[in-house]
């Protein structure tokens, strides 16, 4: 059995920085809570907990003065405002990337824009983000919603649009969703396109595709609640009929000697670790 392994799976650069950074806040003050899982991935945040990472869901029971990490995802405006009403420590690891897209958004809200963000509308970073898009904003997370987004534009009276992404929103969904609203209504508005999708992702999207369309096996490796791990099970497995994920090699249930080409990703969340077990339970 042949194992291919993409070149682009596991941590991209901000889950790298915001892990890196939570060791060294965890070694030098002890514990310290955290808004949030800092990853969407078990394994990592079991680890960090050992540490004495302390995982919450609101700030509301946080004592004041406390240090609470932001994830890569980053958070709402709101909870800017709540940290700094309660006089908390931030130690803000939001992604870059997304705090850029939170700086463009505010930019396109002062150039009367209407602001449709192409993403999922549970998860976190989207869910931040659109806290910076202002009154005149929608998330919409598929095609079947677009009605509803046209109905929103039309309320507005706004004649500018901009359509943003969540950074490990899917590619092709946004360039169909892009492609639907500007043929509905081209001459009606102004569009900007921002295809705010991380080039992280976009990368490693289009390695499953390839990878995918050349296997007999697909195995997707990253947490079960880790967005861009889902995407990337999408893609596969409208490629590869035989597409798996597992979250850790325990998770490794099939026999999966009785296929020539096995091609294996893992998501931006996925620890090295759990790649190296992974394909050392397939080759053994
Ligand atoms: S996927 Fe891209 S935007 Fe999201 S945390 Fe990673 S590097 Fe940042």
């Amino acid at each position: 059995m042949e194992v291919i392994l993409g070149k682009t799976s596991g941590f991209c650069g901000g889950v790298i920085r915001s892990v890196l950074e939570t060791e060294k806040v965890l070694d030098k003050y002890g514990d310290t809570y955290c808004l949030g899982e800092l990853v969407h991935n078990k394994q990592v945040v079991d680890k960090l907990e050992k540490k004495g990472l302390v995982v919450v869901d609101t700030l509301d029971n946080i004592p004041s003065q406390s240090r609470v990490i932001i994830r890569a995802h980053g958070v709402t405006k709101e909870v800017y405002e709540q940290a700094k009403e309660k006089n908390l420590n931030l130690v803000d690891l939001t992604c870059l990337k997304v705090i850029k897209i939170h700086e463009m958004a505010e930019k396109l809200v002062d150039d009367g824009y209407f602001i449709v963000l192409a993403g999922q509308k549970s998860h976190p970073e989207a869910i931040g983000t659109i806290s910076f898009c202002g009154e005149n904003s929608a998330i919409i997370e598929n095609l079947d919603e677009i009605d509803f987004i046209i109905d929103s534009i039309k309320n507005s009276g706004l004649k500018k649009v901009a359509i943003i992404a969540q950074t490990t929103y899917s590619m092709d969904k946004y360039d169909q969703i892009v492609e639907v609203l500007s043929k509905k209504n081209g001459d009606s508005y102004e569009f900007e396109i921002q295809k705010t999708i991380c080039n992280a992702t976009e990368m490693r999207q289009n390695e499953c595709k390839e990878i995918a369309s050349k296997v007999d096996a697909m195995i997707i490796i990253g947490g079960k609640h880790s967005s861009n791990t889902l995407k990337l099970y999408d893609i596969a497995s409208s490629l590869c009929n035989n597409s798996y994920i597992v979250e850790t090699a325990d998770d490794l249930i099939e026999d999966y000697s009785i296929f020539d080409k096995v091609g294996v990703m893992a998501g931006a969340s996925t620890p090295k670790s759990s790649i190296e077990e992974v394909l050392k339970k397939l080759e053994s």
